[in-house]
């Protein structure tokens, strides 16, 4: 066993009124110098506090990450979200613990509220340190130029399992060379070998998280009271609302559980939470949150399809799937359009940005700055930057500017000594560990640039839905009067609701989202509900 350092945040200590309620849950065992306690791979493992002695935990080849000694506890995410067990727990010293069931933890964390707390920070800050470790968890093999092993990389990254890519051009992994030898063809790709060893060729996303234990698996058909496409935050406001209200409800969602939110470093403007939230803790509280009210959460599913029927609606889900529910609530947000540069993701959330507050505006005083886009969204951005002390550029790709920004905006940007550069894209970025240093542009000039801001405008995720329900020009769902319905989030199609970014004319923001989502169950009641005579 070799050690590579710990890598893991040290562990708060439970109470000992926690303790002596997880006493009364668990069962106490021993393990002598060489005990297993869970290995990789393993499908589950229960919740362990070490009471004498102390336990190493290990990687698949043995490199030791960190070790617990007596009153520290051992466990991380997917002690919750219930994927297979990434590391090794072994004892180096006679040691006296206690184990606690998986399911008697969680319905203990319904309970307890404080405990819940301290264990799901400690789980995410595990998983975060984890994230950082190479050689944990999943295996992808495959080159960059193959688009279905950069999905997977991107899936893994977005759902924050911890992976390890290996370009298959550069490695020497027995996986690599029978690539490169011919023996594995492009469409095997990628190679992804999963924790215990099992490997999988060109598996779906589904098929992975199927195989790692996370995540539901549905039956071909499936009847529902409601039906939520999407699990970001308006999605999961109207899971946690619906359940809670009685509704038998699923939600579904394609990607990574949390949306747009999801990958939000830190939301200041969240009601509640003054110091801010992580999407990562406030969607794993959502989610913990919906499954104590039973809803179902099942990803990663595609919606493929609405057909509107008389009383239940249909949706067709990849891998064959398809869900009849009473009501539709569309949640499927919107996609902020990215730049199509190498490494974007390891700068989002710390040096660039798709929105500009106070927050940014304070990181961004006196350093120099690139507003990416021509609208309105891309000059109030900048003014507004360039207020806080920033040195603010604004580059956008047409060759005037005032034919997509308001006139008014443009002599703002002059008065606040915003330089303009017309006709300017940005082809690669420079820095590390997220830290922006540099752009160049298409023209090869580069520029040093500390933060960017892009406003490239959001692509509705409504394009499955065809001509099903009406949409406004740039593809949102129209809801309420401009749908021809009565009720407030109500669109085209009676019984089908939207929430969220996904609705036309909607606040794109975390807390409108929710607020929505939760909204939109009061009208997916009063549509159930049994009609009057009088109005029958
Ligand atoms: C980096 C970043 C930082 C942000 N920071 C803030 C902030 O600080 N404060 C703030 O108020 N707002 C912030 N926002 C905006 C905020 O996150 C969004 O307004 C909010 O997430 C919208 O929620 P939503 O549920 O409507 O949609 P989304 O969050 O977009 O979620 C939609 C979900 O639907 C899923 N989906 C899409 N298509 C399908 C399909 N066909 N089938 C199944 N599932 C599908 C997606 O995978 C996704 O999980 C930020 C956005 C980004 C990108």
């Amino acid at each position: 066993m070799t050690s590579s350092g710990p890598a893991a945040p040290s562990s708060p200590t439970l109470t000992a009124a926690q303790l002596s309620r997880l006493r009364e849950l668990g069962e106490e065992r021993t393990a002598e110098v060489g005990d297993v306690l869970f290995r990789v791979g393993d499908a589950t493992y229960p919740f362990i506090v070490i009471f004498e002695g102390e336990v190493a935990i290990v990687d698949a080849v043995g490199n030791e990450i960190t070790r617990h000694g007596a009153g520290r506890f051992l466990g991380e995410l997917n002690l919750l979200s219930g994927q297979t067990v990434f590391l090794t727990a072994v004892a180096t010293a006679p040691t006296r613990y206690l184990a606690v069931d998986r399911d008697v933890l969680r319905s203990l964390l319904f309970e307890d509220g404080p405990l819940s707390d301290m264990l799901l920070a400690t789980f995410i800050s595990r998983r975060e340190a984890l994230q950082r470790v190479q050689g944990i968890g999943i295996e992808i093999f495959g080159p960059h130029s193959s688009e279905a092993t950069m999905q997977m990389v991107e899936h893994m990254r977005a759902n924050r399992l911890p992976f390890t890519w290996h370009d298959t051009n550069r490695c020497s992994d027995p996986a690599a060379t029978a690539l490169d030898e011919g023996l594995l063809d492009a469409d095997s790709l990628p190679l992804v070998r999963l924790p215990g060893g099992i490997e999988l060729y060109a598996p779906t996303t589904g098929q992975v998280h199927r195989a790692l234990g996370i995540g539901r698996e549905l039956q071909p058909r499936e009847e529902v009271d409601l039906l939520v496409v999407g699990a970001g935050p308006a999605g999961l406001g109207a899971a946690v609302y619906g359940a809670s209200e009685g509704l038998d409800t699923l939600i579904v969602d394609s990607g990574s559980i949390g949306g747009q939110a999801g990958s939000s470093r830190r939301i200041e403007n969240y009601l509640g939470f003054p110091a801010g939230i992580s999407g990562n803790e406030l969607t794993s509280r959502a989610v913990t949150q919906a499954r104590k009210f039973d809803a179902r959460l099942a990803t990663p599913y595609r919606a493929l399809s609405l057909e509107p029927g008389n009383g239940r609606h249909v949706v067709r889900l990849e891998d064959d799937r398809e869900i009849a529910a009473r009501a539709v609530l569309l949640a499927t947000g919107a996609r902020y359009r990215r730049l199509p540069v190498d490494g974007l993701a390891d700068y989002e959330g710390i040096t660039v940005f798709y929105a500009a507050g106070p927050v940014e505006g304070q990181l961004c005083g006196a350093s120099r700055v690139a507003v990416v886009g021509g609208g309105n969204s891309a000059g109030q951005a900048a003014v507004w930057l360039a207020r806080g002390g920033a040195l603010v550029t604004l580059l956008h790709r047409r060759a005037d500017l005032r034919e997509t920004m308001s006139d008014y905006l443009i002599r703002e940007l002059d008065r606040y000594g915003v330089v303009v550069r017309d006709s300017s894209e940005i082809a690669e970025l420079h820095g590390s560990d997220g830290e922006l240093e540099a752009v160049t542009l298409k023209t090869g000039e580069r520029l040093p640039f500390s933060f960017l801001f892009l406003f490239l405008g959001a692509l509705p995720c409504t394009e499955w839905l065809d001509d099903v329900v009406s949409r406004d020009e740039h593809g949102f769902v129209l809801t309420g009067a401009a749908a021809g319905s009565e009720t407030l989030l109500e669109a085209s199609v009676p019984g089908v609701f939207a929430a969220g970014d996904v609705r036309s004319g909607s606040t794109k923001r975390c807390a409108t989202a929710v607020g929505e989502g939760a909204m939109a169950v009061q009208f997916v009641h009063a549509h159930l509900a049994p009609r009057s005579p009088s109005s029958a």
